[in-house]
């Protein structure tokens, strides 16, 4: 589970083992999924391609091979991104936000964090975001839970972001 220990107003966190099984959220979308047994091919929803989708059955990655752009690690990615929601939206909608020990499908944002706290939360994420990109500058490769902890950065800002906007 990832804590997100600066939230005000009781203890808020993704419950990653909550998340659909990849094939049944993608079919759910109203995705045909070709299957092989790692890999299955369907159509682009982002860019209206008929097969150049790749999904991983297993991790819920996909990636759009027609290079529209789309692509992320798990089905909570792409659920943000073909929604356009921020991270607790989705989570909410996908019924693994928790609240207080309870799973929270309210869609209504969490209480905004004080000003001094999203700052606080910015900086340290872009820090951690400088840091591999400037890691990945020396030729480093990004880890998977590298990978993970970077979308979860971009997340949290995008999240911030969208408080106060
Ligand atoms: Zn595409």
């Amino acid at each position: 589970m990832t804590k997100l220990a600066l939230w005000p107003g009781g203890l808020m966190s993704f419950d990653r083992s909550r998340l659909p099984d990849p094939q049944s959220y993608y079919e759910n979308q109203g995705l045909k999924l070709s299957k092989g047994k790692k890999w299955a091919t369907t159509s682009c929803a982002f860019h209206g391609g008929s097969d150049s989708m790749r999904i991983n059955l297993i991790s819920g990655a996909f990636s759009c091979m027609a290079g529209c752009g789309a692509k992320g690690g798990d089905v909570m990615s792409y659920h943000r991104a073909i929604n356009a929601w921020d991270f607790v939206t989705a989570c909410k909608d996908l019924g693994c936000w928790i609240e207080d020990g309870k799973v929270s499908s309210k869609p209504p944002r969490p209480t905004p964090l004080s000003p001094r706290d999203a700052l606080t939360l910015i900086g340290y994420e872009s820090l951690l975001v400088a840091g591999f990109a400037s890691s990945m500058g020396h030729n480093y490769r990004l880890t998977q839970s590298d990978q993970k902890r970077l979308l979860e950065a971009c997340g949290r800002i995008q999240m911030i972001e969208g408080f106060y906007l």
